[in-house]
């Protein structure tokens, strides 16, 4: 059995410490919550197809499986329901984009997840000349439930710190980690968008990409699908609804922008004829690359410092697959995919 020092309780570090502690492995998570995280700003939404070229997104069988087994066995250990099948109602533009979606019907890989099947909720309540379609094998991920009930669990199992893990602090003495008195195996970064300002990990191509959502509250909307126009409308209930989102390299500090609001709003007043009324907005920084891929593997010439991250704008649907991945890695030395190692940069 080995100790790990989880640096960071979002996505990333959460479904890792499950699956090293579901190995036995023992495991401390430090999170002060002073820091950027994505995973509290998150529509937490799954989808595993690209809308650009209405292909299926990167390994979607695969993620898809390890998301739904993760999510569902996690529900069941902490006794809460924080995962939805929900299917993505896609508007199309044009006569061309409803076409193309019933061309792509037929094809072997995305085929499947493209439905003949029109949503009613909201074709009756869009703007949608041209119709729209569902996607298969959709849903939404309540990030911030499901990481305040990990939380409590980690608490109650004696697997967290709410502290900040400063790398001056951190000592690698060959072949130990030394913490504020505290030693362990292997340090793992899952810091989000901080994972290449620690030493040997500067080499990653890791660039935030700022992102801005608004919670909505919209009488006489009932819908039954998360709409997608371009942007997205997300239903949580009791009038409540998520839309977003902007994506942007440049936006620094993470700040709401007047812009971004008034660009939300006024793309969705071109499909939805209803008042509006805003209730909060967030933003956050998405962890990405340049290649797409998340980031798995150890600092170069220091195999006890690990990282896992750059989940991008799909943490729901990569985390589980390559959190376990990565377990697998630690514990059993099992190889990491050359495209997704840190040794691809
Ligand atoms: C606006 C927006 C919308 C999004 N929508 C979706 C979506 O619909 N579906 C989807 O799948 N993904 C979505 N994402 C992306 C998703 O949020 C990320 O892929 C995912 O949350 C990244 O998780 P992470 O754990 O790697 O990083 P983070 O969530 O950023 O977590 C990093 C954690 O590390 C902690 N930390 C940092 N430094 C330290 C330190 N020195 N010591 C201790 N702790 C530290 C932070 O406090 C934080 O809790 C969205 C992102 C944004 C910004």
């Amino acid at each position: 059995m080995s100790k790990y020092l989880i640096v960071g309780q979002g996505l990333a570090g959460t479904l890792l410490a499950f699956s090293l502690l579901e190995k036995g492995e023992e495991v401390l998570i430090a999170d002060d919550y002073k820091h950027a995280s994505a995973s509290q700003v998150a529509a937490g939404m799954w989808n595993p197809v690209t809308f650009k070229r209405l292909a299926a997104s990167w390994l979607a069988k695969e993620m898809l499986e390890e998301m739904n087994v993760t999510f569902r066995k996690l529900e069941e250990k902490l006794q809460t329901s924080f995962f939805h099948s929900l299917p993505v109602a896609r508007i199309f533009n044009s006569i061309q984009d409803a076409n193309f979606w019933d061309e792509k019907s037929d094809h072997p890989e995305v085929g499947k997840y493209l439905s003949a099947r029109t949503n009613k909720s909201v074709q009756e309540n869009f703007n949608a000349p041209f119709g729209n379609s569902e996607v298969n094998e959709c849903g939404w991920l309540n990030v911030p439930l499901f990481r305040e009930v990990a939380l409590n669990y980690f608490i109650r199992h004696e697997n967290f710190i709410e502290e900040a893990v400063n790398e001056n602090e951190v000592e690698f003495n060959g072949s130990k980690v030394l913490w504020k008195e505290r030693m362990f195996d292997k340090l793992i970064l899952c810091n989000g968008i901080g994972v290449n300002q620690w030493k040997g990990l500067e080499h990653l191509d890791l660039i935030p990409n700022h992102g801005q959502v608004l919670d909505l509250k919209i009488e006489n909307l009932e819908l039954d699908a998360i709409v997608n126009f371009g942007q997205f409308l997300l239903p949580f209930g009791n009038k409540k609804f998520r839309l977003g989102a902007t994506y942007n390299w440049n936006e620094v500090p993470d700040e709401p922008t007047y812009d971004a609001k008034e660009l939300l709003i006024s793309e969705l007043k071109l499909r939805l004829d209803k008042d509006v009324v805003v209730e909060s907005h967030k933003t956050g920084f998405r962890p990405t690359t340049r290649d797409r891929r998340p980031i798995v593997g150890f600092a170069k010439q220091n195999e006890l410092l690990g990282v896992f991250g750059g989940l991008g704008s799909k943490g729901v649907l990569l985390a589980p697959y390559f959190s376990k991945l990565f377990s697998a890695v630690l514990t059993e030395n099992a190889p990491i995919p050359k495209e997704v190692s840190t040794a691809r940069f």
